[in-house]
């Protein structure tokens, strides 16, 4: 199986060749730890879950390397700390608790590797000192930044802008210590309430961009597949991070695919606390939303577009997935395969769109097991059938009378009894069975005010 991934850095679809076909590499930018996931923040996490999953089903599930970052220090993380008087490590703590719930709620699988930034300190100290001894980076008032001018050719390349336009347009931090207003910080003084480590520079803390690239080289090395995140990281993280990569580590390319999935709106709007359309995953699984309907409409729209959350749209994924999990929770247990149509969607950069349209057709057709593992490799199913879409089955004895029942329907039928035919009929919707007609067998159905005594009852008044 051929798969395509549009390269932000070609701007073209390309057809995917890993460097090492046993070991797939990719890196995801994580979330920064101060508080809970708006749902905007659960979109790339789950777009390149469902990457992810492809590569998995591609390349075998022991072949992927997925690592996935938690930013555990930064100003807004400080910031948080010093509002509610609370300690830096009891909030991160919490924090990435609540994010590993929250998208393990919406069927996302944890990556491979999970680091944190601050276990990472020396690599990024190390990294920040060869940027120095390779003159990429200079040293200044406390602060070392990386000098853009060291790499001006290249800086820009990603994002598709020329360090002069980045300067007149950019809302760059002026500082008297930059030698060019474009550059960044790689490490910065720390004065002491705010957390920081010793470095050949003082007492400091890294810059957010330096966390990644040390990060990503210490598990995965100097060239990987894949690096994701969302269009708001292009510039300037991703930026940043291929600057110091690619200086420090000139014998590789860093990644060599760059995926970047699109907003999320509310509503046809921006989500903003002003609009007072924001709100978290927490809010809508609290709401009653569940976390399989929020995956349901996120994939209902291609990563590379827009995705606009509607009230509407999750109450059509809900009818949906109720359908499919209740035809699955139906049929007897087998093995099937992922249909071929659902494997060249998502090959064709994550289709995930096309693929929810060839299982409807599988739904439509009553193909279960094919419809059961399509919906697998899209991350439905992780856990069985949720609850919340849980259609208790029959047992025996109960299948029995149900039967019994519908054969005597039948008899009565054949006489033209249909008084007698009704009043089963009637009786079985009493005890809670929805029975359906078909050219077939009949099917039939239980509802949540199933009553086995009323169909007993029925079945002993029915001479
Ligand atoms: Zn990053």
């Amino acid at each position: 199986m051929t798969i395509k991934l549009h390269n932000t850095k070609s701007r073209k679809k390309e057809v995917f060749a890993p460097i090492d076909p046993d070991t797939v590499r990719m890196y995801v930018c994580g979330p920064t730890v101060y508080d809970r996931a708006h749902l905007g923040n659960a979109r790339p996490v789950v777009v390149f879950d469902v990457l992810y999953r492809l590569l998995r089903h591609t390349y075998g599930a022991d072949h992927v390397t997925y690592v996935r970052n938690f930013t555990d220090v930064d100003d807004k993380i400080n910031a948080r700390a010093a509002e509610s008087g609370r300690a830096i490590g009891e909030i991160t703590e919490e924090t990435i608790q609540w994010f590993l719930d929250d998208m393990g709620a919406l069927g996302v699988l944890e990556p491979n590797h999970m680091p944190r930034a601050t276990q990472y300190i020396p690599q990024m100290v190390a990294m920040i000192e060869d940027l120095i001894a390779k003159g990429h980076a200079y040293e200044a008032e406390g602060h070392v930044l990386f000098a853009v001018d060291s790499w001006r050719e290249q800086y820009g390349k990603l994002s598709g802008r020329s360090v002069d336009d980045m300067i007149a347009g950019a809302r760059v931090e002026v500082a008297p210590y930059k030698k060019n207003p474009m550059d960044f910080v790689l490490w910065k003084p720390s004065t002491p309430d705010l957390p920081g480590w010793g470095s050949p520079w003082g007492r400091g803390r890294p810059g957010w961009h330096i966390e990644c690239s040390a990060m990503a080289h210490e598990l995965l090395g100097e060239s990987f597949d894949i690096h994701g995140g969302g269009n708001d990281l292009m510039f300037p993280h991703h930026e940043n991070e291929i600057a110091q990569s690619c200086c420090a580590h000139p014998e590789g390319d860093f990644a060599r695919v760059w995926m970047h999935n699109e907003m999320l709106q509310v509503e046809g709007k921006k989500m903003s606390k002003s609009l007072g359309n924001f709100f978290t995953v927490r809010d809508l699984l609290e709401q009653g939303v569940p976390g399989e309907v929020i995956r349901f409409v996120f994939l209902s729209t291609h990563y590379r577009k827009p995705m606009d959350w509607t009230v509407e749209k999750a109450r059509e994924a809900e009818v949906t997935l109720r359908k499919w999990y209740r035809q699955i929770g139906l049929a007897e247990a087998g093995t099937g395969k992922v249909h071929p149509q659902v494997e060249l969607e998502l090959s064709n950069d994550l289709n995930t769109h096309g693929a929810l349209t060839e299982c409807h057709v599988l739904s439509n057709s009553n193909d279960v097991t094919t419809l059961r593992a399509s919906m697998r490799v899209l991350g439905f199913l992780e856990n069985g059938i949720p609850d919340w879409a849980m259609v208790p089955g029959f047992s025996d004895a109960e299948t029995g009378l149900v039967r019994y029942l519908l054969q005597e329907r039948e008899h009565a039928r054949r006489k033209k009894d249909f008084e007698r035919a009704d009043r089963i009929r009637d009786g079985m919707a009493r005890a809670g069975v929805v029975v359906k007609d078909t050219v077939g067998e009949p099917e039939f159905e239980k509802t949540a005010r199933f009553d086995v005594n009323l169909l007993d009852e029925l079945w002993g008044n029915t001479p």
